[in-house]
């Protein structure tokens, strides 16, 4: 029995060493007697746990006191609803649409008020970020809503659109803690933590103050209120306590690690052997926009179905988890997130030359 090099888009690969640790406390946590996922979330041991973890995760990004951190349930999908039931007072949003995340948000918002589609990469299947420099932002809208890391096609906003004043909310699951961001330019980030943080079952939300409001849609269930949440220090009602404590420990890892501008070198440097490869391979190909290619998910194929398939065939053989591309999509995806080893892209990359070696004539 071992581990084996797992590319899954998530839930995916967590550091070995904090699940380790989970074993080694999973009967009794820290004399506690108990395991973590037998305790009251009201408890003290409970809360020191989860006080820890919003304060490592303020370390990490710098958030500043002006903004609320969240542990929340219902994965990205119940925020694609909660974001509106929150913040669309005027009743109008502008979304701009880079994959099918983005899409299932806009659909959703459109439930609550009008959702305007004021970009879209559609018309390449969502293989670049359009241009966001100067988009038509309605008067009235809320909010600017984007995905910022596009985990099945492989994008990512390097540069954040303009959004002419207006509050900006992104889904950041794919890209969370992958490298240092400015937090002060949104009003809500948000992300499920299955991708690049921990066990699917914790979002987290970090709000701006000033955007949580007693009075968010009618017919809003109260704990879709960020407001409700923000008071009760997310314990309004029971959260994923065992999520947010595997959470916790993967913040003080990445704090060992030297924090998130060490962890973003880490991964360009592991991306860039993989992007180098399929830029010089004569069989491999990468899909999207050289200038969006994200650091996390690294979609590529080989321009021959049946080539590909032979290719996850054999990969997955040879200890090469989950690389098929996203059933929407087709091919190969990699996601190599922050828990990914840099000896696992380099194993891939090697195992990929010695498969186009011997698949070419
Ligand atoms: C995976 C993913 C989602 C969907 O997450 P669920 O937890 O399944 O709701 C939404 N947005 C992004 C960017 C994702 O990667």
């Amino acid at each position: 029995m071992g581990r084996i090099w797992n590319f899954s888009a998530g839930p995916a690969v967590l550091p070995e060493e904090v699940l380790k640790e989970a074993a080694d406390e999973m009967l009794d946590y820290q004399g506690s007697g108990m395991s973590v996922m037998e305790m009251s979330h009201r408890s003290k041991v409970y809360d020191k746990i989860i006080k820890d973890a919003e304060q490592d995760l303020r370390d990490l990004l710098e958030i500043p006191d002006n903004y609320k951190v969240l542990f929340l349930q219902g994965g990205a999908h119940l925020q694609f609803a909660a974001v509106p039931m929150n913040l669309m007072k005027n009743k109008v949003a502008d979304y701009i649409v880079t994959g099918q995340w983005a899409t299932r948000a806009w659909k959703e918002a459109n439930k609550y008020g009008k959702a305007n589609k004021i970009a879209s990469s559609e018309d390449k299947t969502f293989s670049y970020i359009p241009d966001c420099s100067d988009l038509p932002i309605d008067e009235n809208a809320d909010y600017v809503y984007i995905c910022e890391n596009n985990t099945i096609y492989g994008t990512k906003f390097h540069e954040l659109p303009n959004t002419k004043g207006k509050v900006l909310v992104s889904d950041v699951s794919s890209c969370f803690l992958s490298e240092p961001m400015d937090v002060t330019k949104y009003g809500l980030i948000y992300g499920g933590a299955q991708k690049n943080i921990g066990p699917a079952g914790v979002v987290i939300a970090i709000i701006r103050e000033d955007l949580l409001t007693d009075e968010p849609l009618p017919g809003t269930p109260t704990i879709c209120s960020y407001k409700v949440q923000a008071d009760a220090d997310s314990l309004y009602n029971t959260p994923p306590c065992y999520g947010i404590y595997i959470c916790g420990k993967v913040f003080k890892w990445l704090k060992k690690r030297g924090g998130l501008q060490a962890m973003k070198e880490y991964n360009e440097k592991k991306a860039k052997i993989l992007y180098d490869f399929l830029d010089e391979s004569k069989m491999f190909k990468g899909t999207v926009a050289k200038k969006d290619r994200s650091l996390m998910n690294v979609p590529f194929v080989t321009g021959d179905p049946d080539l590909d398939a032979k290719f996850i065939k054999e990969s997955t053989a040879a200890g090469f988890a989950n690389l098929k591309g996203h059933r929407s999509v087709g091919g190969m995806r990699a996601s190599i997130y922050n828990a990914m080893p840099i000896e696992g892209v380099e194993a891939l990359v090697e195992f990929m030359k010695k498969f186009e070696a011997e698949n070419t004539k």
